[in-house]
This record gives structure tokens, sequence and C-alpha cells, in this order.
């Protein structure tokens, strides 16, 4: 064992896990004058927070499983969050076509309730069902910034234009947008800010209790490293069962259920800024998504899965699926030739023990043991409701830190979001007249991505040459730096696939300079 790492001062705690859910419980923490350390074993988002599908939203479909809570907090959050990160979230608006042959999944209770009293309906999910459910949706959360459920005629609506035929109309409601690997970063560095100590690419190998406090090793850049903390946060999402028993060697309790959810990526489907939900024959619904300007996202699946969760892939079988739903409602087939990247991701859902992998429950659950220094593992949780986990987190933690904070988050801008929730194109405006060289494009990626920090970014720049070298798709050296320096970037793939989704249009001379870029800014420091 090498240096012990902060063994003379304990930290208040120690989390594990640089997901959504430790660093924004790390955030929160940190915030509240607890002394944080998070340890993540490769990058930030590098595992299920960086392969959603990237909604704010309340979860419409959960709904039919009667998950009021989870729904009615998720609703809430959207706006909450919207104006904590109006750069790196933004309202988006859904379209979701009707037609008769409409299923739910057979075993929701919505669909056991109407089978029992309409048995001549035979799981089909009528119209008006989904309008009851929209009304729900609508009016469940509270809404202030995002518009209402309305009724659409898809022979007029543009909307309709990229659908087949048969698909006269449609209900378009609200959810909203985010860039789910960049929400992870900036509560990390939000943290930071605020004291928290983030380390990456830094396995936490086994803690134990020892003394009234938890003693933590961990393997990292500095070697093999030991510290210590009043308490400790297990929020290692798919791997929180392996934390429990192989790092903490404990037996029996609660499990994860692991579900993968894969994603394809295709050239621009439609030429509109909305998104589709579609409702597939066998209950479930898939998103198709305006992405990165020149993308359709098209997801997700739902696919138990064994294994390792880092070795995720989106299976040959799981593309086909995808592209068979969204071709039941696009005019032109989606087919395989179609698809210039996908993604997957583990979702790490508390076993409910449900039968089907799309039945098992989305809520989190926090459970404390308190035989000793605390432990609290996390179970589940949705990006939407991260910041609502954080809290009861802390609550669950408080009676062990009297001293520490009350709640703070609503509220609180995020690192480059501090504008008001519906002024990105007047930052962008401003933004332009600064660095006129900028493209359009150009200047709308950085405003999404570093929101007012994006001054901070270009510096005194005053043509794209004093941005440094070029690599292609507009990322520059200066952006680079920044990353480097300021978000926890080590290699090219966090910078392409995470800090930025830039790894859509670099080719491989893009990819290789950036990669020798990196390196010889390693050896220099
Ligand atoms: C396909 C899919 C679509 C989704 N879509 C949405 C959506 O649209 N909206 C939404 O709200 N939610 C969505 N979700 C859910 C959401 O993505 C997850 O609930 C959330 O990202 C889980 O975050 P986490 O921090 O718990 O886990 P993770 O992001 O997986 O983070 C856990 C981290 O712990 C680290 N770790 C593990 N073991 C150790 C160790 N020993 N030492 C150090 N570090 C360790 C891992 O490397 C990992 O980075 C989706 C999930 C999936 C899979």
């Amino acid at each position: 064992m090498g240096a012990e790492a902060g063994s003379q001062s304990a930290v208040d705690i120690f989390v594990i896990g640089g997901g959504i859910n430790g660093c924004g419980i790390a955030r929160d923490a940190a915030g509240r004058g607890l002394s944080v350390r998070l340890a993540e074993q490769g990058d930030l988002a590098q595992a299920t927070s960086s392969a959603s599908t990237k909604l704010f939203h309340g979860g419409l479909r959960y709904l039919e499983y009667f998950e009021f809570r989870l729904v009615r907090e998720a609703l809430q959050e959207r706006e909450t969050l919207l104006l904590a990160m109006p750069h790196i979230s933004w309202p988006m608006r859904f379209v979701l076509p009707l037609h008769p042959g409409m299923r739910f999944e057979t075993k929701t209770p919505t669909s056991r309730l109407l089978t029992a009293v309409m048995p001549w309906m035979r799981g089909r999910r009528p119209a008006w069902v989904i309008r009851l459910g929209l009304f729900l949706y609508d009016h469940l959360g509270g809404r202030r910034i995002l518009p209402g459920t309305r009724t659409l005629d898809l022979r007029s609506d543009p909307a309709g234009r990229a659908l087949r035929g048969e698909f006269t109309r449609a209900y378009e409601y609200s959810d909203c947008w985010v860039q789910d690997s960049r929400l992870v970063v900036l509560n990390a560095r939000d943290a930071a800010r605020r004291g928290a100590e983030i380390l990456t690419r830094t396995r936490v190998t086994a803690a134990r209790r020892e003394g009234g406090l938890w003693t933590v090793d961990m393997s990292g850049p500095e070697g093999e490293t030991r510290c210590h903390a009043r308490a400790l946060v297990n929020a290692a999402g798919p791997w929180a069962g392996e934390v429990i028993r192989d790092t903490l060697g404990r037996q029996g309790g609660a499990s994860v259920r692991l579900v993968r959810g894969s994603h394809i990526v295709t050239r621009k489907l439609f030429d509109h800024d909305r998104s589709y939900i579609f409702q597939g024959r066998d209950g479930r619904i898939i998103f198709a998504i305006p992405y990165e300007q020149d993308f359709t996202l098209i997801g997700t699946t739902d696919q138990d899965h064994e294994g390792d969760p880092s070795e995720a892939v989106c299976t040959p079988a799981e593309q086909d699926y995808l592209c068979a739903f969204a071709s039941e409602y696009f005019a032109r087939p989606v087919t395989r030739a179609d698809i210039v990247w996908s993604y997957s991701g583990v979702r790490p859902l508390y076993d409910d023990g449900a039968r089907s992998a799309t039945a098992a429950t989305r809520d989190y659950v926090l459970r404390l043991d308190d035989r000793g220094a605390p432990l609290l593992n996390v179970f589940g949780g949705k990006i939407t409701t991260y910041r609502r986990l954080a809290e009861h987190a802390l609550e669950k933690l408080a009676p062990f830190f009297p001293a520490a904070g009350a709640t703070w988050t609503a509220g609180v801008a995020l690192p480059g979001g501090d504008f008001p929730h519906d002024g990105v194109a007047a930052l962008q405006a401003r933004l332009v007249a600064d660095y006129p060289f900028l493209t359009k494009s150009w200047a709308a990626r950085l405003i999404r991505a570093y929101g007012t920090e994006t001054w901070l970014v270009l510096g005194e720049a005053r043509a794209a040459a004093d941005l440094g070298e070029d690599f292609g798709g507009t990322l520059t050296g200066a952006e680079v730096r920044w990353l480097l320096r300021e978000e926890y970037a080590r290699s090219a793939e966090d910078i392409l696939w995470r800090r930025t989704r830039l790894g859509l249009r670099l080719d491989a001379a893009g990819v290789a300079a950036l990669e020798a870029s990196i390196a010889a800014q390693r050896e220099e420091t």
C-alpha cells in the first residue's frame, strides 16, 4: 500500500462512482459544508450516465404501472433542472402518432384494469386512455414553462410528412432534453468548486469499517492509496451489487437488476425539431429524437443483461428491432445501412421481482446500513431524479452530520447555466458579436455545451487560428485545453464521446491528431 491519502483527516463522505448519482450526491453534500471525496474507476459518466435517452422526463409510460410517486417527482424536476442548466437542457415537444393497433404490455396494472372492466378491448391501448394519461402528465407535476398537450392533424402538420400516410392524428406533449454526460461533469465541477475532491481513473478496491470510520482502499494514477471516511456512499450504478459483495465483502440484502438499453443513431430522418414517441405492437415505446443537429437518435430496447456492464453493446438483433420498430412509422424504412453509430447502457434497477425487464421499477431505493459507520447504497434512479435522489441521500445521512447545511440545490445554476431559461438565442447572438469568426452552428454547439463559460473557453481569440489546432468538427486546441484542465478529460474518447459528441464528426486523422495533442500536453505537465 502506498501513501495513505488523507489518513490523518478523514473526510465526511466518500462516494464510490462518478455517474450522475455519485456526482449529484457529492455536489449536494459539498454545498452543505461536508468534506467529500469521490472516486470513479474510469472517466466521469463513462457508464450508464452517458448512455441514456437523454431526457428529463416524467416517464409517460410509467403511468401505466401506477408509478405516480416517480412520475410526479420527475415531472416537477423537469422545470427545476431546466432553470438550473438552460445551456445543456431544453424543452422538447413529442409527437405521439395514434393508430388502432396500439397495445399495452399485457401485464401492466392499467391493462389488467381495462381488461377487467372492458374485456372486448383485448389489450388495446385506446386513444382516450392516452389522452387521459397526457392529462395527468400535464397536471401531476405542475408546469410553468412547458406547454401542455395538443392534438395534431398529421395530414397538414409538418410532423406528418416523414410518417406513413396511415397516421393522420397525433398528440403532442412536452418533456425536456439534456446532454447527459455534460450534466455529470458539471455536477462534478460544481462539487469541486465547493471543496469536493474528484478522483477519476481511481477504483475503490476494498472498504471496511475500522475504529468508527470507513477505511477505503483505492487504485489509481497514484498507485495504491488509502483514506478514511465517516460515511460511505455506494453509487456504483450497475456495479452497486458487485461493490456490496466484493468490495465490502457483504452477503445478501437488496440486489440490482441489470437491464440493457440500446440506441442507434442515423443521419437525420426528418427536418423539424420535434421528437416522436412510437408505440409498438409489443406494448413498448421507442423515441426518435433530433440529435446533434444532423442526426436522429432512436431507442431504446429493454433486455436483461448478463455479464460485465461495461461490455454492453447494441447487438445486431437490437439494431434490427429498432429499425423494424421505426419503419412501422417512417415513410422511408430505416435499415441497418442507415446506422452511423450505436451505443448501449445498463440500467441499474432495484430488483423488485418484476417479470419483465420493461416492468421493473424505474424508481430509486436508498438503503442505509448504520451498523457502525454509515453505508448508503443507491439503487436505480433516473437522470431526471438525480437531484432529488441526492437530497434524499443527504436526508438519510443527516443524523450523522448534525452541522450539515439544509437542502440548497433547487434553483442554483450549474457552471455556465447562470442565464435565463429562454436566453440561449440572446447568449448565442452575444457570442457571435464577440467572436465574429464563429459559424452559426459552431456558436450554437459551444453555447449548448458551455453556456456563459464559452467566453472562458475561447479567451482572447480574434480569429479561428488563435484557437490553436483544428481537429475537425469545430473542435480546436483551445477547447481541448479547457476540457483537459477544467473538465477532468484525460483521453480522446473522453472528449469525443462524453464532453462533446464530436466523435460523430471527426475522421480518423482528426482523432489521431487529438490523441497526439493530448499525449504531448501530458508530457508537458
Ligand atoms: C438505455 C437507457 C436509457 C435511459 N434513459 C433515461 C432518460 O432518458 N432519462 C432519465 O432520466 N434516465 C434515463 N436512464 C436512466 C439513467 O441513465 C440512470 O438511472 C443513471 O444514469 C444511473 O446513474 P448512476 O450514477 O447510478 O450509474 P452510472 O452512471 O453507471 O455510474 C456508476 C459509476 O460507478 C463507477 N464505479 C463502479 N464501481 C466502482 C468502483 N469500485 N470504484 C470506482 N468507481 C466505480 C462506474 O465506473 C460508473 O461510472 C436511462 C438508462 C438507460 C440504460
